[in-house]
């Protein structure tokens, strides 16, 4: 605790902060509570004036996404990955069109919103930066260690589900986990009704796991933007 006001009063500059933070965290590490109190420390440690992350307005995480801004009661400021490592990303199903979509996560009355949605047509929108916490999983810590993709269609309507969105989704979900070295598995990209607690059930049962996975994979080992164009084309219509 008094450490929080010796960071904040200090002036000694972040570096300091953060690394006597991490410190203390590991010295206490085998006494519960006080872990539990470090870590908070760690938590709250950027919001000293000079520690955040500049950011830009309308910046993106995905350069191929566009921007469009979500309400701010929609998420929650953070600092990610410093202050909450992410390790997930969670899939789902708008239950309406791309439109419908963008408009409600604009609303402030939603309260929800994901960082991402793809669209039918495979075109990304950005809503919300990575460093941010969307509410989007309906769990408190799962929002705080993932990242939330809405994918645009209905789920008991399998032809929304085309070969565009899969594959666009596929290289969005490929580089988050690229970024932030996340393993590209079924443990850590889950759909919204893995999600502890929750009610929601989407993507759904149309939702094609193995080709979605197996297109992941193959965008990650791609890797350069080239390649992946490459196989964008092979694949026709579905
Ligand atoms: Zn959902």
């Amino acid at each position: 605790m008094g450490t929080r006001g010796t960071a904040g009063g200090s002036g000694g500059g972040p570096r300091g902060i953060s690394r006597r933070t991490l410190l203390i965290g590991g010295g206490v590490a085998a006494a519960g509570t006080a872990a539990l109190t470090a870590e908070e420390i760690r938590r709250v440690w950027w919001r000293v004036p000079g520690v955040e992350k500049p950011r830009k307005a309308g910046e993106l995480d995905y350069a191929p996404a566009s921007w469009i801004a979500a309400s701010e009661a929609n998420w929650r400021r953070a600092d990610r990955p410093d202050d909450y490592g992410v390790d997930r990303v969670i899939i789902h199903v708008t239950q309406g069109s791309f439109a419908s979509a963008v408009r409600v996560f604009q609303d402030p009355a939603h309260q929800a919103a994901t960082h991402y949605i793809v669209g039918q047509n495979g075109r990304v929108t950005q809503m919300i930066r990575e460093l941010d916490v969307a509410y989007h999983a309906g769990n408190r810590s799962f929002n705080e260690r993932s990242i939330g993709i809405e994918h645009e269609g209905f789920v008991d309507r399998p032809q929304d589900f085309t070969a565009k969105m899969y594959e666009s989704s596929a290289r969005l979900t490929a580089a988050i986990c690229k970024r932030h070295g996340i393993p590209v598995d079924r443990e850590h990209i889950i759909g919204h009704v893995e999600v502890p607690g929750t009610d929601h059930t989407d993507p759904g049962p149309h939702w094609d796991w193995p080709r979605y996975l197996k297109l992941v994979r193959a965008a990650s080992t791609a890797g350069a933007g080239g390649t992946q164009a490459r196989a964008f084309r092979t694949r026709g219509p579905n």
